[in-house]
């Protein structure tokens, strides 16, 4: 019998794929998702993500909605504050060199708290970030940074419970096809072709929406866009977003956008494998990511500072610090801290597996440190301790202003001299986590071509649009950007016109 709903092929299952299967099914189309990789290695580097998401919020009544437990006892005890659009729309200019922001950012900021609500419409809980996002003070959780949700369940809940809505509403799903070339016809993209346990097979859709992840994890792609070293960067997340959706939709005309050399990449512990690697338990995985630098001092292989620690919040400094790290000599730098602030340092060097060294003195500590030169890191921790002017109380749930002076790198804030033994280093290396450059889109997710036409059936969603990001990224955007886009795309795609 023929029907005139509409099918809708998706590439990928991360977020955004979910997002747009979901969205496209409300719509009343079929929805099918073709994932390259097998059941147990889908959902992408959504699956890695600690499932935080970053969205405008005018106060805590915006957020009991979103709760998966909105009675929990600490709510009483807790302070979101406020993240207005505004602010959103602020810290996102703040990356963009000067200009302003593009349609697409005006997007995420203006869709991000909706969406966020159709995803708990979906079924999808959140809770609140304490470990990471909050300290106490005075009895309370007090949130810095703009971020307070993470997905139940972190990435692995989020994408679990998105493939249980997807199949819920009626989408289907097939494991171990890869995507390799779009179907054309003399309108526009009808299909897509895939590899799959049983051969090479041709599938027909009337749109295709593509969201099968950027290009962070094929070193030959990064050698060519983004320079040598970066072709030895450890790679955070899923070996399988290898650039596919960019090379499939360019093999058709797309053009590309954003900066080819930008992406995400944060300081990662210098012994983490080569790939994340999602059979090891979830705790275990995280724990080789290594973001308290705001906490201390960190120092190359000449036993210099080469950044401002303290410059902003950690969610807005983390993602261009492992860039900074890999332009160092050696691409290498360990991460100093003192007794003070150990109980606030993170989980994840407490890590059984975790790098470090630990000494009672200075002079100790900096002779274990590999690769340094012991002689100049010991002058740099002396300059440090004094240019550190204390006059400002040490408070990490705000910019203290607790600063150094007349350094050639000072820290703007929560520079504690390092005189508390013991005395504990991480060495560190820089792990990518997403490319920024990617598919150029219309604000409906259609792929446009280099003519600036939209290519009629082929839509796009998730890391590998690019003009979201560019010089820099705000902390929990990239699953929220998946989210709002991977939204668009499903609907637009659902109600594409009848061939
Ligand atoms: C360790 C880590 C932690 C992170 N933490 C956060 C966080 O807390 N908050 C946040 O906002 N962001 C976080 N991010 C970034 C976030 O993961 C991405 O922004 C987001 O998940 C991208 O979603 P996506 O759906 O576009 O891609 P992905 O989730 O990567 O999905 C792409 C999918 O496409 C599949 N695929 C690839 N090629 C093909 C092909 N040829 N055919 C078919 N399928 C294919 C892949 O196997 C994969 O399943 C983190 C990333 C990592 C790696």
């Amino acid at each position: 019998m023929k029907t005139d709903k509409k099918k809708v092929i998706i590439c990928g299952s991360g977020n955004a794929a979910l997002c747009a299967g979901i969205a496209a099914l409300e719509q009343g189309a079929d929805a099918l998702i073709l994932e390259k990789a097998s059941i147990e290695e889908a959902g992408g580097n959504s699956r890695y993500t600690a499932g935080a998401m970053r969205f405008a919020y005018q106060s805590c009544d915006d957020l009991l909605p979103l709760l998966h437990t909105p009675f929990a006892e600490r709510l009483d005890r807790t302070e979101f504050g406020s993240y207005p659009a505004q602010k959103f729309a602020d810290d996102l200019c703040s990356f963009n060199a000067g200009k302003p922001l593009n349609t697409k950012q005006k997007i995420l900021v203006e869709d991000s708290y909706d969406t966020i609500l159709w995803l708990s419409k979906h079924n999808i809980g959140f809770d609140p970030i304490y470990s990471r996002q909050s300290f106490q003070k005075n009895g309370k959780y007090v949130f810095w940074g703009g971020l307070v949700l993470e997905a139940q369940g972190e990435g692995v809940g989020l994408v679990d419970a998105e493939m249980q809505e997807f199949l819920r509403l009626g989408g289907s799903v097939k494991y171990e096809f890869e995507c390799t070339k779009l179907v054309t016809d003399d309108i526009g993209v009808c299909g897509v072709y895939c590899n799959t346990p049983s051969g090479l097979k041709r599938l027909l859709a009337d749109a295709v929406v593509l969201a099968c992840g950027g290009f962070e994890a094929n070193s030959d792609m990064r050698r060519r866009y983004m320079g040598e070293k970066w072709s030895d960067a450890i790679v955070r997340g899923t070996r399988h977003n290898t650039g596919a959706g960019i090379e499939m939709a360019t093999a058709v005309g797309a053009d590309m956008c954003g900066q080819l050399d930008a992406c995400h990449a944060v300081p990662m512990d210098l012994h983490t494998p080569e790939f994340g690697n999602i059979d090891l338990p979830f705790n275990e995985r995280k724990h080789y990511r290594k973001i308290c630098y705001f906490l201390g001092i960190m120092l190359n292989a000449k036993g210099e500072r080469f950044v401002d620690e303290g410059e902003n919040f950690r969610n807005y400094t983390y993602a261009q610090f492992g860039r900074e790290i890999l332009n160092q000599p050696n691409g290498f730098a360990w991460q100093l801290f003192d007794s003070q602030v150990d109980e606030l340092l993170y989980d994840e060097y407490r890590f059984e597996h975790a790098s470090a060294v630990q000494a009672e003195t200075i002079d100790d500590l900096v002779s274990m440190l590999d690769g340094v030169d012991a002689c100049k890191a010991l002058n740099t921790i002396h300059e440090f301790n004094n240019a550190a002017d204390s006059t400002n109380a040490f408070d990490p749930t705000v910019l203290d202003g607790r600063r150094t002076n007349g350094l050639c790198v000072d820290k703007s804030n929560w520079a504690n001299k390092l005189d508390k033994p013991p005395f504990k280093a991480f060495p560190v290396a820089c792990g990518i986590t997403f490319t920024y450059a990617g598919l150029r889109v219309h604000d409906d997710a259609s792929v446009i071509d280099t003519d600036g036409e939209s290519i009629p059936g082929l839509y796009a969603c998730g890391e590998l649009v690019g003009d979201v990001f560019s010089a820099g990224y705000p902390g929990g955007s990239g699953l929220t950007s998946g989210a709002v886009f991977g939204r668009i795309a499903g609907r637009s795609a659902a109600q594409i016109s009848s061939r």
